[in-house]
């Protein structure tokens, strides 16, 4: 890949492989009109849609529909576009290739349209990951979403806190580099006051972001409990299928279970995790080792525990050793099962800042406000207004920034040294630019681009 843009005209096939009612082969580069011309025989009228046959080298029909030309830099990639609508089986879509192909266009890669969009400044980086986002969305949360970040509103987020850091820099660095002036910036709290303003609008921003990355990539949820405890039972419950073994002796599940569901088009990845516990058993060990891993990873850890034999309400009580390993309570919710047998009412309460639901696997009676609790917290309650679709790699850069910002404010208050505080702010800065795209590495965007499909 080079990310300069090549004087190429590209040609692809814009809508799926295979047979259709109307199939599109999209053109785009400085042949376009050209091509255009030979294939419908005058020039088209910019944005209008032409019914018209269409021609072959030696004059011949290929085929009829609409031809439609949008010059640039009004297109999508900027560039003049074309586009045919012709009828959408193989053997027509391959002639019109064929013929674009023999009038000097070339084929197009994975993702070029898109590339050139954002070459072209037709679009930043999260809203061309947008578009791919949003064909490939599984649920029409995460359409919705997509569509708004595509829109730009996850990138209106990210702008605005480069733009406040913009303007901090600007502050520091006159303090830094006009000494005279004495902006004494480290007495007069307002360096300190930006920093913590935009501090919590970042970590707004990532929450946000957090809850676009569930929404597009589904949440990991893992079962963890004592043996019994009716894990296996939930997952079946959950997924609405026997795929885990239920059993009442102890440690059936001694390995990690994984089950994918969609709670209301949302992807759900269900771990049902080996029984932990203290074993002798060489085997059992390896399967609590794996759960201990899979908890590491998870968005949500479930807690459960057989309520005929607990009481407590506190995970802190229940459990100490795992919520020690666990190391905070930040992803937990605790379980209270056969509730069936203990005549408890089912719902749900927060307890010391942990969420408590009590239900029955086997009844299924409380399940529903399980997968409540699980919606809730994917966003799917505030998504409605205003939520956008995000990607690990967002996830990563903003925390990134965050941790130059923590660093900053260290500087600022620790020792008061102004350079380094100038140089953490500027590293935040490219932090947050990464996400837009403004300060890509070529590598990065190839590989982003190269993961789209052929015609995007
Ligand atoms: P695991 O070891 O944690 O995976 O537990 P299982 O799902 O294998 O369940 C252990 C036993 O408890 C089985 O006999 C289940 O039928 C039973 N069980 C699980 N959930 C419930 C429940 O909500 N109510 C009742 N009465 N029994 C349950
Ligand atoms: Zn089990």
């Amino acid at each position: 890949f080079q990310y300069a843009i090549d004087q190429d005209t590209i040609v692809a096939q814009a809508t799926a492989p295979g047979r259709g009612g109307v199939g599109i082969i999209r053109l785009s580069g400085p042949k376009s009109s050209a091509i255009a011309k030979t294939i419908v025989g005058f020039e088209p009228t910019p944005r209008y849609a032409h019914y018209v046959p269409f021609k072959d080298a030696n004059n011949e029909q290929l085929d009829e529909g609409i031809a439609l030309y949008f010059p640039g830099p009004n297109s999508f990639t900027g560039e003049d576009v074309f586009e045919l609508q012709g009828h959408g089986g193989p053997v027509i879509m391959d002639m019109l290739l064929t013929h674009c192909v023999a009038l000097g266009a070339r084929l197009a890669r994975p993702g070029e349209f898109s590339e050139r969009a954002f070459l072209n400044d037709k679009m930043d980086l999260t809203q061309a990951e947008a578009i791919a986002d949003l064909i490939d969305s599984s649920s029409e949360q995460a359409a919705k979403c997509a569509l708004r970040s595509l829109q730009g509103a996850f990138s209106k987020r990210v702008n605005e806190l480069v733009e406040a850091l913009i303007h901090l820099r600007i502050y520091v660095e006159a303090a830094i580099d006009f000494p005279e002036e004495e902006i004494d910036f480290i007495g007069d709290g307002k360096v300190a006051n930006e920093l913590t303003g935009i501090q919590a609008k970042l970590s707004e921003v990532l929450k946000e972001a957090n809850q676009g990355a569930l929404i597009r990539e589904g949440m990991n949820v893992v079962i963890a409990g004592r043996p019994n405890a009716g894990k296996s039972s939930l997952l079946n419950a959950l997924s609405g299928k026997d795929s885990a073994i239920v059993t009442s002796i102890e440690g059936t599940t001694r390995d990690v279970l994984r089950e994918h569901i969609h709670l209301d088009g949302m992807p759900l990845h269900i771990i049902d995790t080996a029984g932990l516990r203290d074993s002798p058993d060489e085997v059992e060990r390896i399967g609590i080792q794996r759960a201990w891993d899979e908890i590491s990873k998870a968005d949500r850890i479930l807690m459960m525990v057989d309520s005929q034999s607990i009481d407590s309400k506190d995970p802190n009580e229940i459990w100490p050793e795992f919520i020690e390993k666990l190391g905070d309570t930040k992803h937990l919710t605790l379980v209270r099962n056969k509730v069936d047998l203990t005549k408890e009412s089912t719902g749900t309460e927060i307890i010391n800042d942990v969420p408590v639901i009590s239900l029955s696997a086997k009844t299924g009676e409380g399940v529903s406000d399980l997968t409540d609790h699980l919606k809730a917290i994917m966003g799917f309650d505030s998504t409605t207004e205003g939520g956008f679709i995000a990607r690990r790699r967002h996830i990563e850069a903003l925390n990134k920034a965050n941790r130059f910002l923590d660093a900053g404010n260290e500087q600022l208050h620790g020792y008061g040294a102004g350079e380094l505080l100038a140089e953490d702010l500027k590293e935040a800065q490219q932090a947050l630019s990464e996400i837009t795209g403004e300060f890509t590495s070529d590598d990065l965007l190839g590989r982003i681009f190269g993961s789209f499909c052929i015609g995007k």
